[in-house]
């Protein structure tokens, strides 16, 4: 791309996310399916890696989150709750750890324990207790102060009010997901429907507004629930040493700690985890987007430390997408065995539901009239298993100024 080219991407590339975020976060009505956003968000990282002087303070990559919402005191987080760099394939994970080994100045062929966990698609929230006690809920907010969602955080039945420790620390900090199952998800659509108000797009949608509900009874009605995954306390001799104690730390202290969490000895066992939960992840009773795997020791966790939005001893490997966006390259036509005419559009290769795709049927004369391409539109490509790939709809926001 031409350099003014690469700064006008840029800056419309921003100007979507900044605006899909806000709908995201703040409104809870999602404008962009999420493997578009983070395709997006990948696209825009990559041109502010090659380009920094392009990197505003106000680009999506320089903050976690959204701002907090009205309504609700902002509180400031006692230590920092922080996003999860992506990997999409087997090939950025294995990269991800080679990192990992430089960062931490190890041999390329040592072998690191690594925590596989399931990743909720829920709500991060961080739950305070003093001598025990939950004195605070908060949501992750933009990273470092959320929404002081308290009320609303005691009516989740999973999260213990007083932790089950004879001598518990004198401050705990306890983060983890807030989440919908999905048979509570469908029952607070159907009643939505049956009111005609809006639907949510998704379970976590869903839960993102009823934390933020005003109303507790409100939220006590939709039963949330909540895995801990992750725990500080106050310096002491006998704390956990490895993510792994921490869980069994919380579960000891009354949490509920996801079941399918594994402790995994090195990157073949991390491998076997990912292919395992790609398939089994159907038969959950909640959603998850794909797999945590974290560093165990967290005297190495220290050591790595963190990038501006994440850790750097933690990556999500995310469930392959089945809706992304493509340039549009051109228009043909493909005549089919009866004769028939479908237009089809070709555009750059994409990965979707694990397969690369880079032709589209149009249908017909109709539906290409509807979607009113143009070269070089941004576009959502959709392909779900077996199904014939489809062009979704054109981002008019990325649309390249006219020659
Ligand atoms: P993320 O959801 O990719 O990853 C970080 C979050 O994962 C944490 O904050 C935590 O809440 C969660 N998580 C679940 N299980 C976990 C576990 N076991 N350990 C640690 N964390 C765990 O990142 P993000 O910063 O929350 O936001 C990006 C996500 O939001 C993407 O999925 C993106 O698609 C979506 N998003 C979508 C839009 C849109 O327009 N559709 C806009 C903004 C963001």
């Amino acid at each position: 791309m031409a350099p003014t080219s690469v700064a006008a991407r840029a800056e419309e590339l921003r100007r979507l996310l900044i605006a899909a975020a806000h709908a995201y976060y703040v409104l809870d009505a999602p404008a962009l399916e999420d493997a578009v956003y983070d395709q997006l968000y990948r696209e825009l990282l990559e041109l502010e890696q090659a380009h920094p002087e392009l990197i505003s303070a106000d680009s999506p990559s320089q903050r976690v989150g959204g701002a907090p919402a009205a309504g609700f005191q902002s509180v400031a987080h006692r230590i920092g709750l922080l996003s999860l760099d992506n990997a999409f394939n087997a090939a950025e994970l294995t990269s991800w750890y080679a990192k990992l080994l430089r960062v931490l100045e190890l041999e390329p062929s040592t072998e690191l324990a690594l925590v596989g966990e399931l990743k909720i698609d829920g709500n991060a929230l961080a739950l305070s207790y003093e001598a025990g006690v939950l004195v605070r809920a908060a949501t992750r907010g933009d990273g470092e102060s959320g929404e002081d969602i308290t009320p609303n955080g005691r009516t989740i039945q999973s999260v213990p009010l007083k932790l089950h420790l004879e001598n518990p620390p004198a401050w705990v900090e306890v983060r983890g997901e807030a989440f919908i199952p999905d048979s509570t998800f469908a029952a607070i659509n159907a009643e939505r429907a049956a009111r005609n108000e809006a639907l949510f797009a998704n379970p976590r949608n869903a839960c993102a507004g009823t934390l933020r509900q005003l109303n507790p009874q409100v939220v006590a009605a939709r039963k949330l629930d909540f895995f801990a995954y992750t725990l500080h306390l106050p310096n002491g001799s006998d704390n956990p040493s490895s993510q792994w104690e921490a869980l069994q730390w919380l579960k000891k202290a009354g949490f509920k700690v996801n079941p399918n969490t594994a402790l995994l000895a090195n990157l073949q066992g991390v491998e076997q985890f990912c292919s395992d939960w790609e398939l089994k992840r159907q038969q959950l009773a909640y959603a998850t987007d794909g797999v945590v795997l974290k560093l165990n020791e967290l005297q190495l966790q220290a050591e790595a430390g963190f990038t501006q939005k994440a850790p750097r001893w933690a990556i999500a490997l995310k469930d392959p997408a089945e809706e992304a966006p493509s340039r549009l390259l051109r228009l043909s036509c493909q005549v089919g065995r009866t004769g028939v005419i479908t237009p089809v559009a070709e555009f750059e290769p994409v990965a979707l539901a694990g397969t690369m795709v880079s032709r589209a049927t149009l249908h017909n004369a109709n539906r290409l009239a509807e979607l009113d391409l143009h070269a070089g539109d941004t576009i959502v490509v959709r392909k779900a298993g077996e199904i014939i790939p489809e062009v979704v709809r054109v981002l008019i926001e990325l649309r390249p100024a006219a020659a």
